[in-house]
């Protein structure tokens, strides 16, 4: 058993009672405990770690998508994707919209953005919505274009891109804030679908060992199913959400009114199962869509130069100060993505300028991504770590897998040695956490595992390790950004994240040993039980 407690000890048995870890030691010393009605489950030499925790996974939303929407992740070409939208109009009423998510060009033997052209013969007389892997942009057919009166003539919005063809006419592919031009005209979905869609997903995350992970922009409606599956009993992990507080200060108070309706964490509800633990920001945009907010020019195609593109925030920074201060003077924590080194650089010193100004231990205030700090950001983040407990960057190290190609692309050489510098973070003693952001990445935390020691992107399309190895770290670290380095962000370090007396029984049984696997088999660890509160809720046949 790998308990992923402070000296990271390793044990052979466990004693639960009453959904609690009630003590950890020998077989004999566990067996010695053992009453009349305690079930012994001999798991036969296989490796046993905490449940695993992702700090940033979209599951509401991923849920909901992967059972009402067209799926394109797998999709390998344009044509696919055209395919896959052609089969689902029949059982479509005219005017109906029709959904999807996941494709990703860099994925695509096109190398290029899918089009409202490639759509239009597909869906002529129903409008498509088709979201980026990133959900930082997606495409709309022609017909969606003109429910949206989006033309040749409409300007950007603020902290948003129109996509254009050569002549100026949009080709389809909205960015950032462009998209709820449209996307503000997509009947929302029904409460009973919001419920089905999450109940669904807590399977697949039981069958990856995952017992807790913060859901990172929720809304009330979001709230209210959460709330609704755990009052019927069914919510078996520990969900910790973050409110979207919009890019004014006016939707930041209103998303603080919800936040403040609800108990402060460490306070649950349902005994640790629903925490409502903060505020999103966004600072900025995407390094697949070329949004981010960075110093240097983008790249593209890995050699070439976006000229003049440097992205930008998606909130107005003075706005995003103020709204950082706003819920950090009512002791509400901030997760704040952040993707460019520019974003990152105002964000962490937004939160060092707060917390000057009203020392607080124990927010926790995060950089959501943190995907290229800067020594400056690097620097800070320990600062606030060591001062404030703040300051903790919520990194994806599955990016650099699934999205990895699109990002070698776009980061260009030189900067792509840069991202999620790992090691770096962790000789200047800055403590990280990992998450799929899932859906933008699957979900499985193996992968995450996987990725922080391999940096290998999907394709290989620049390379085996376009991101370089330097920065890599090893299965020990990686375990610990998912395990007792992520339990403190969603506020449960008392609760989860290692396996130790007095913690809740959230246990991951593997078949392989983490620690004696060669790193490459990490991605196919395979979970065959998960135990949440003491409870089996998975077991492979
Ligand atoms: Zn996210």
């Amino acid at each position: 058993m790998i308990t992923a407690d402070s000296r990271d000890s390793i044990a052979q048995a466990l004693a639960i009672r009453d959904g609690r870890i009630l003590a950890v030691g020998s077989d004999a010393a566990m067996l010695a405990l053992k009453g009349a009605q305690t079930r012994i489950i001999d798991l036969h030499g296989r490796t046993v770690t905490p449940g695993l925790i992702d700090t940033h996974a979209h599951v509401a939303d991923g849920g909901l998508g992967e059972l009402y929407d067209v799926q394109l992740s797998d999709a390998a070409t344009v044509a696919e994707i055209v395919q896959r939208v052609r089969a689902r109009i029949p059982a479509l009423k005219p005017g109906e919209w029709l959904l999807g998510e996941g494709w990703d060009e860099g994925k695509l033997a096109e190398h290029r953005y899918v089009l409202a052209a490639d759509l239009d013969g597909a869906s002529p007389d129903n409008p498509v919505w088709l979201e980026h892997t990133t959900g930082h942009y997606g495409v709309a057919n022609s017909y969606a274009l003109r429910l949206a009166k989006i033309t040749a003539q409409t300007h950007d919005p603020q902290g948003g891109t129109i996509d254009r063809d050569p002549e100026g006419r949009p080709s389809g592919v909205l960015k950032e804030h462009a998209q709820e031009l449209l996307t503000d005209l997509i009947p929302p979905p029904s409460a009973e679908h919001r419920r089905n869609g999450i109940r669904t997903f807590l399977e697949t995350l039981h069958r990856e060992g995952i017992t807790a992970y913060k859901d990172p922009l929720i809304d009330q409606s979001v709230w209210d199913a959460y709330r609704e599956l755990l009052d019927a009993g069914q919510l078996t992990e520990h969900v910790c959400v973050l409110w979207g507080a919009g890019t004014t200060l006016a939707s930041a108070r209103a998303a603080l009114k919800s936040i403040e309706a609800q108990p402060r964490p460490p306070d649950s509800l349902g005994d640790g199962r629903l925490l409502s633990c903060g505020a999103k920001i966004f600072m900025d945009g995407s390094g697949a869509a070329r949004t981010a907010w960075v110093y240097q020019n983008w790249n593209k195609n890995r050699t070439e130069l976006d000229q003049g593109n440097t992205g930008y925030p998606l909130v107005d920074p003075q706005v995003y100060r103020q709204q950082v201060r706003l819920f950090h003077e009512a002791g509400v924590a901030v997760g704040t993505h952040a993707v460019g080194d520019h974003a990152i650089d105002w964000v962490v010193d937004t939160y060092a300028q707060v917390l000057k100004d009203k020392p607080t231990r124990g927010l926790r205030h995060s950089i959501i991504h943190a995907n290229i700090p800067s020594d400056h950001a690097i620097s800070v983040m320990a600062a606030l770590q060591r001062r404030y407990d703040a300051g903790y960057p919520e990194i994806q190290p599955p990016f650099m897998w699934w999205i990895g190609d699109i990002y070698a692309a776009n980061f260009g050489s030189a900067r792509s040695q840069r991202l999620e510098p790992l090691r770096t973070l962790e000789a200047r003693g800055v403590r990280w956490s990992g998450g799929s952001d899932y859906p933008v990445t699957p979900i499985a935390a193996r992968y995450g595992l996987w990725a922080a020691v391999e940096r290998q992107t999907l394709k290989g399309t620049y390379g085996q390790h376009p991101f370089g190895t330097a920065e890599s770290v090893d299965v020990r670290s990686a375990l610990r950004a998912y395990t007792s380095a992520a339990a403190p962000q969603l506020f449960l370090e008392k609760r989860i994240g290692s396996i130790e007396a007095g913690k809740d029984a959230d246990v991951a049984v593997w078949e392989q040993n983490l620690y004696t696997l060669p790193a490459t088999e990490l991605q196919h660890l395979h979970c065959v039980m998960t135990l949440f509160q003491g409870t089996v809720v998975y077991q492979a046949d």
